[in-house]
């Protein structure tokens, strides 16, 4: 007995050993040392300039006789007064309102880049308007701060393109490589008429690119519990969508006399399986990458499941799901969003209708999806729909040992020293999708820090960037530009 517990001791003592080492060996991968440059730009009048470009009301509304041309060609002409090295030394071509810019490379051996952005924004939701501290369209500066819509989402990272090519022009810079700038008008709407027709353009041209770098995650600051440096998210992939109609269907007739499974009731249950019964995911490929990287930086305890994936998968893969960002990155999400049934209080549907959103997660196919949830809920009563247009899968994975990628990586690192860089997913959608088509890999990612109260700007309210922080994504750019134009 007593050798029993000695035995048994001994085990416990070299398991915790193991998770102790493995854990402190779990710390963050040497990265390359990069000096941190200081480079020189006009801060007051940059700013300025996406202040100016706030005022231009280029909205994308859902109906093409709402918007205003007249806005984009105002803002168009301003950018071309505004940029006037840009404008004589690259070659502009006009597709629609969208602006794609060739700036010719010493080399025509080396492949092109492009870097991307989008002047467009989404209209401010009426009845939020009282809620600016400024108004949306004003471009206010204020103790530091820029505000309007468009400050993050994207005239800071068209205008900070800008800055960035007038300012190497100003200097003599020439490319090795050619670079294409380009300047979408309708990424809110899905770029069909800008992005889609440059990417169209180039691939008829016989261009392919080496990589592309458009708007995408951002330097995070603090919103990862416990990691303190800055994390940046180069996403390497953005999600598919599906959404799919399920059917319950079942006898109609008057309320008064309802049979025992109503369509509504069949509905309901078909809704709870499909939550129950998520699409598998898990820590594998891009998200095990993103989260191994990231957990290195966070304290001792988060630290040992990550680093002890052996004992704690399961563990961690519950925890991880049970947070809807977290989730996000995992796995295809389920989301209802759409209900109907009978039109009147009184008559039992002959059909219940749920319309489900799946962003679709690399790993799947649309497929894949519509085949887990017709295992997961189709029946005699219960019938999954799939909508004429199918569906949009999700995006290559590009790689992120690739040139690119270390060029976004160094640039940032030359900036704002030392940072967390990892690749990531995107959740939402981006003209990328199309520029994809040309590219061998695509990025997304936008210069800037932002917080988690910055979040709500995003297509909300108080949308804003500080002076300072736009500055230092002009001077990513600029890094971005030089490194990633060389050889
Ligand atoms: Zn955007």
């Amino acid at each position: 007995m007593k050798r029993l517990a000695m035995v048994v001791g001994v085990a416990v003592l070299l398991v915790i050993g193991v998770l102790i080492s493995r854990t402190l060996m779990h710390a963050p991968n040497s990265t390359e040392i990069v000096e941190k440059l200081t480079i020189e730009i006009d801060v007051a009048e940059a700013a300025q300039h996406l202040s100016e470009a706030i005022r231009y009301v280029t909205i994308s509304h859902q109906s093409e006789a709402d918007i205003d041309r007249a806005a984009f060609q105002d803002f168009i002409d301003w950018a071309r007064i505004t940029y006037p090295e840009v404008h004589q030394q690259l070659q502009l071509q006009r597709l629609n309102d969208t602006l794609l810019y060739r700036w010719q490379g010493r080399d025509d051996t080396l492949q092109p880049i492009l870097v991307t952005g989008h002047y467009d924004v989404v209209p401010v939701i009426p009845g939020t308007e009282e809620k600016w501290q400024h108004p949306p369209f004003e471009g206010v500066i204020d103790n530091g701060v820029i505000w309007g819509r468009g400050a993050l989402d994207d005239k800071s990272g068209v205008i900070g393109l800008f800055e960035a090519a007038e300012l190497l022009l100003r200097q003599g810079f020439q490319p090795e490589r050619t670079i294409y700038l380009s300047f979408g008008h309708d990424e809110e709407l899905g770029g069909t008429n800008g992005a889609s027709e440059v990417a169209g353009l180039l691939k008829s041209e016989g261009v392919q690119l080496a990589w592309t770098l458009d708007e995408g995650s951002f330097l995070l600051s603090k919103m990862l519990p416990g990691v303190d440096p800055l994390v940046a998210t180069i996403n390497v992939a953005e999600k598919g969508s599906v959404t799919l109609l399920i059917v319950a269907k079942a006898d109609g007739g008057h309320s008064s006399m309802p049979p025992k499974n109503t369509a509504v009731g069949i509905l309901a249950a078909a809704i709870v399986r499909l939550e129950d019964n998520p699409v598998p995911g898990g820590l594998s490929g891009l998200s095990a990458q993103m989260f191994d990287e990231i957990s290195r930086y966070m304290p001792f305890m988060p630290r040992l499941l990550f680093a002890n994936q052996w004992l704690f998968s399961r563990l961690l893969d519950n925890q991880l799901s049970s947070l809807s960002m977290t989730n996000a990155m995992l796995r295809t999400t389920t989301a209802p969003t759409m209900l109907s049934g009978s039109i009147k209080t009184n008559v039992l549907p002959i059909e219940a209708i749920a319309a489900v959103n799946f962003r679709i997660h690399p790993r799947d196919s649309v497929q894949d999806v519509i085949d887990h949830v017709r295992k997961a809920v189709e029946s005699d009563v219960v019938e999954v729909r799939v909508p004429e247009y199918g569906g949009r899968a999700a995006s290559e994975v590009s790689d992120w040992n690739s040139e690119g990628y270390a060029v976004i990586a160094r640039s940032t690192r030359e900036v704002y020293g030392e940072v967390v860089i990892t690749p990531g997913l995107m959740i939402a959608g981006s003209d990328t999708r199309h520029y994809g088509k040309v590219a061998d890999n695509s990025f997304r990612y936008n210069p800037f820090v932002v917080t988690s109260e910055d979040l709500t700007g995003f297509h909300g309210t108080n949308e804003k960037i500080t002076v300072d922080n736009f500055a230092q994504g002009i001077r990513t750019y600029i890094q971005i530009l030089k490194n990633g134009s060389g050889r």
